[in-house]
């Protein structure tokens, strides 16, 4: 029997038998896993199929920087046992490459056509890759398991490393390599690391931190050519320095991967545009997680991706509850260093702040209309419960009118 043979007998039966609704996922990420359990948390009782292009079982994707060797078991978010207890169909190693709105089908690469009654794009995003992509074997991008293997395996058998990007996740690749005893540059375009986030005192204190980790940070720079025949060996940087290397890694943020949503009527761009619901601009459509802008915000974190996902199955299942645009604080973590940052700390009408030089730590609020609207940490983590309480519930600025 061919696909098409197959997919309507597969139809036919599911029509004669059931009238239960089918829910397709398409994604295994945190987005996807927290919509199908929400499902059935919520006793929805049709048929949930995850599709997704990943080999791996779903996993703590946060968990991939935070070490540098993983195995594959430790990460899962669950076992296989598990998806079978709550009857979520995973099928692996399928990438979806159309959505056929009007038919309700989803088009597999490998030309099979799957119905379903409700849909929910969960497909993250992938790496950026610099435009200048050099076809060098030595070139990586961090995202999926995958790339940790490969990161891994190049920590072991290298001694020199550019990490490109100095965002979070290119501090803690930075360091990670860093405590594999390779000799790590981190080339960062700004003026500043965590640029976003940070403010002078606070910049200053990480850069001690990394310089006493034997990192080796270049602010205001690019890298603008690589040398080398099949491996790039040496990169020269808009600085005019140069720096021999065996790989490098870049960490310059994300994109989502829409390609399948072309010759579709689901409202995109470079993100899918979702209502407070999780609903796409098409019918049965629903979209959450990285791939997804909700009112304007990208919020690429994984809390905001859980939630995001428990929605969608809400909205399936007639709850209405809507998604709040919270921004999630960011932390960066290592050894004897950490730093928490919520909201904006760059922009204020009134701040107050506190410097410990000696100790490395600082603490500083800012305020805007007279309530809080940033905080930012370093090393004082006894104090994040009070800080993201007083971001969090706006606090007024304590000194108004004294
Ligand atoms: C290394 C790293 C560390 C991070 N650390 C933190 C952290 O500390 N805190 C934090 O809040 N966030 C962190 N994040 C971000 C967080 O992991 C993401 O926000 C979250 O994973 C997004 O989940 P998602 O389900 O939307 O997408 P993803 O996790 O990206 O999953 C999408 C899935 O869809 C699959 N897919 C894509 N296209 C298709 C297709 N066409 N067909 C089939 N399958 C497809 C992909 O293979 C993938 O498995 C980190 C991210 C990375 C990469």
């Amino acid at each position: 029997m061919n696909h098409l043979q197959e997919y309507h007998e597969q139809k036919k039966a599911q029509n004669d038998s059931n009238t239960k609704r089918r829910v397709v996922i398409i994604g295994s990420g945190i987005a996807a896993v927290s919509a199908a359990e929400t499902l059935r948390r919520l006793n929805f009782d049709g048929a949930i199929s995850i599709y997704s292009e990943s080999a791996q079982l779903p996993y703590e994707r946060r968990l991939l920087s935070k070490q540098l060797y993983h195995k594959e078991t430790q990460l899962s978010l669950h076992d296989a046992k598990w998806y079978e207890e709550k009857d979520i169909t995973l099928h692996l190693k399928q990438r979806v490459i159309h959505i056929d709105t009007k038919r309700k089908e989803l088009h597999l690469a490998n030309h099979q056509l799957v119905p379903y009654d409700e849909c929910i794009i969960a497909t993250g995003a992938k790496a950026k890759q610099p435009h200048d992509f050099y076809d060098y074997e030595n070139l990586l991008t961090y995202r999926s398991f995958e790339d940790a293997v490969k990161l891994s395996e190049y920590a072991k058998r290298n001694r020199r490393c550019i990490v490109v990007g100095g965002g979070i996740l290119g501090l803690e690749l930075a360091c990670l390599l860093a405590d594999a005893h390779l000799e790590v540059t981190l080339i960062e375009q700004l003026p500043s690391l965590l640029a976003k986030h940070m403010d002078p005192a606070a910049a200053h204190l990480l850069h001690q931190y990394l310089k006493k980790e034997k990192i080796h940070v270049m602010l205001n720079t690019q890298i603008s050519n690589l040398y080398g025949i099949s491996r790039a060996e040496g990169a020269e940087l808009t600085n005019k320095k140069y720096i021999n290397t065996d790989f490098i890694v870049y960490a310059i943020g994300i994109q989502a991967d829409l390609d399948f949503l072309k010759n579709t009527d689901i409202k995109h761009d470079q993100l899918i545009h979702v209502d407070r619901n999780m609903r796409t601009s098409t019918a049965h459509i629903y979209a959450c997680g990285d791939a997804v802008e909700c009112e304007g915000v990208h919020a690429s974190l994984w809390k905001n991706a859980e939630q995001q996902g428990a929605i969608a199955a809400m909205t399936i299942c007639n709850k209405q509850q809507e998604y709040e645009n919270a921004i999630q604080p960011l932390l960066f973590q290592h050894d004897q260093f950490s730093c928490f940052m919520a909201g904006n700390i760059r922009q204020s009408d009134q701040y107050i702040e506190c410097l410990d030089e000696e100790n490395s730590k600082f603490e500083k609020y800012t305020y805007q209309n007279g309530m809080c609207s940033g905080a930012l940490l370093i090393n004082r983590k006894e104090q994040i419960p009070y800080a993201w309480n007083t971001y969090q519930s706006k606090a007024a600025y304590p000194f108004a009118g004294k």
